[in-house]
């Protein structure tokens, strides 16, 4: 037995994975279900490093050094139940089994209790960049326990992407927490994916522009602040031109976009918690409404009243939509750590915010210049309630809400639907608003359903003897 770490499943993701570790000098034991995918990997990239080869998972298992490393790489459900359950008989005390895999975080906890009464550690971890990273290194938050972590700690740190010479790869906290952060990654991912959207939108809309200028205008975007490998692959994406047609690539590509079901896990958990990330919310919702096919059939009928959309000064427009796509963000940015923060506190994770966002900065998908500041904005205070509220994201954001009313004032009257930028508006005057009409909402409650209600002048609960006959009215 003498392979340092093994890989079940070897799709593209866990070959990839596979790859990685072997040329960081690795012995990696190498299996998949069906043999093929283990002989061609062996075949194709044997020169990569020291791959141990099993046919049976038996074998596999046995060519493991102690405490035996599996990292699991298959499709994620069902199938992760089964490889665990294959492996369970097969594992001694002290070994560590890895879900490397888009696991649902009630099903990391699910499994991690399960191995944990086995005497084994179970480590569900995110692993986020797809094949691309998990080759070169990608973005790894792994949750279980802190033991688990001084033996596989150093490993993981080692293929990791690096960012200034720092693994983009830490301790995340106890059982569900590593796959909980990969879920809210992907949610942030979402609003961000939704925010350039829209600002094309409006920048075509808007100017007229064609994709390939808009291409030009993200390019440039990308040398500031907003630097980030999704706005750099938008400026490529958008000077893309199709081969078949000599279109625009983008211009042929339908416009219904799709979803694997983390944007919505993170939704739906948001509510759970109580925590409002309208920006993830509607950008998860944009998703649905373009793939609603008979509504938006029928929906080309009603009328809109907006004329041609003038505009004088392209310049300043431009700027205008770059500073409103930054102000939404950070709101998308601030909102997604509210909820880590919230689960944290839920469930004892014990989450270090400012970390999550380090090990964000290289190898993933969100991976943006800007996530060094997140870092610094909870360095300066770990207790942060609200990003928006550190003095550096204060400021910038600031600087541009005269361009954030305006571009979300100008979408409207133009008819231009622009869910995320206008719901992170919105959240922001939530937050900063002396008084909210709640205390309306609060007293209707307490008109139809006896709710109660607090005072803005005593300490205690009330109630008040509405007149009528209270009793009869649907609570
Ligand atoms: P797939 O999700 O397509 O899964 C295919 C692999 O799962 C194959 O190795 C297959 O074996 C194995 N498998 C399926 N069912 C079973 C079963 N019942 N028992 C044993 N093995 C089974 O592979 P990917 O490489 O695309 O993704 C792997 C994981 O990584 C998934 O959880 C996915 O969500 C996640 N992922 C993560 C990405 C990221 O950026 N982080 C990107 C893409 C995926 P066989 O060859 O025998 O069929």
């Amino acid at each position: 037995a003498r392979a340092q770490i093994g890989v079940t499943g070897l799709a593209v993701m866990g070959r990839n994975l596979a790859r990685n570790f072997a040329r960081h000098g690795y012995t990696v034991a190498v299996h998949n279900r069906s043999y093929a995918k283990t002989a061609s990997l062996v075949a194709d990239h044997g020169d990569d490093g020291d791959f141990v080869p099993s046919e049976s998972m038996a074998d596999f298992v046995a060519s493991l050094a102690r405490p035996r490393k599996v990292v699991i790489m298959v499709k994620a459900g069902a199938a992760t139940d089964a490889v665990i359950a294959e492996l369970i008989p097969l594992l001694e005390e002290g070994d560590i089994v890895i879900d490397a895999g888009n696991a649902h975080f009630p099903d990391t906890r699910r499994r991690e209790a399960e191995l944990k009464a086995h005497g084994l550690h179970f480590v569900g971890t995110g692993v986020s960049g797809g094949e691309e990273g998990a080759l070169n290194g990608p973005s790894i938050m792994p949750g279980g326990s802190p033991e688990s972590y001084e033996w596989l700690g150093p490993i993981l740190e080692d293929i990791s992407a690096k960012v200034d010479g720092v693994p983009c790869c830490t301790y995340v906290g106890p059982d569900g927490a590593g796959h909980f952060v990969k879920m809210v990654h992907n949610g942030i991912e979402y609003a961000d994916m939704q925010l350039i959207a829209e600002a094309y939108d409006l920048l075509k809309q808007g100017l007229g522009a064609s994709a390939q200028e808009i291409g030009e205008i993200f390019a440039e975007w990308n040398k500031g602040d907003l630097e980030s490998f999704l706005i750099e692959i938008t400026a490529d994406v958008l000077a893309h031109v199709d081969a078949e047609t000599g279109n625009a690539f983008v211009d042929v590509v339908l416009d219904r976009a799709e979803q694997k079901g983390t944007g919505r896990w993170t939704v739906q958990n948001a509510l759970d918690l109580g925590v409002p990330i309208t920006g993830i919310a509607e950008a998860t919702f944009a998703r649905a409404l373009s793939g609603s096919v008979p509504q938006r059939e029928a929906g080309r009928v009603l009328p809109a009243e907006s004329g041609a959309w003038e505009i004088s000064d392209r310049a300043a427009f431009i700027e205008d939509v770059r500073l409103a796509l930054y102000a939404s963000k950070v709101v998308a940015y601030s909102q997604g750590f509210d909820q880590i923060a919230a689960a944290s506190a839920e469930l004892g994770w014990n989450i270090d915010r400012g970390a999550m966002a380090r090990i964000w900065r290289g190898g993933c998908i969100i991976r943006a210049r800007f996530l060094n500041r997140i870092t610094e904005a909870y360095e300066r205070n770990p207790e942060l309630s609200l990003l928006l509220a550190d003095p550096y994201f204060t400021e910038q954001v600031g600087q541009g809400v005269g361009a954030w009313r305006r571009i979300v004032a100008q979408a409207a009257l133009n008819g231009v639907p622009t869910p995320a930028f206008s719901s992170s508006l919105a959240y922001y005057d939530g937050v900063r608003a002396e008084r909210l009409p709640a205390n309306l909402i609060q007293a209707q409650r307490d008109f139809f359903g006896a709710h109660t209600y607090q005072r803005i002048d005593k300490d205690g609960v009330f109630h008040t003897e509405w007149t009528g006959d209270r009793t009869e009215s649907d609570a």
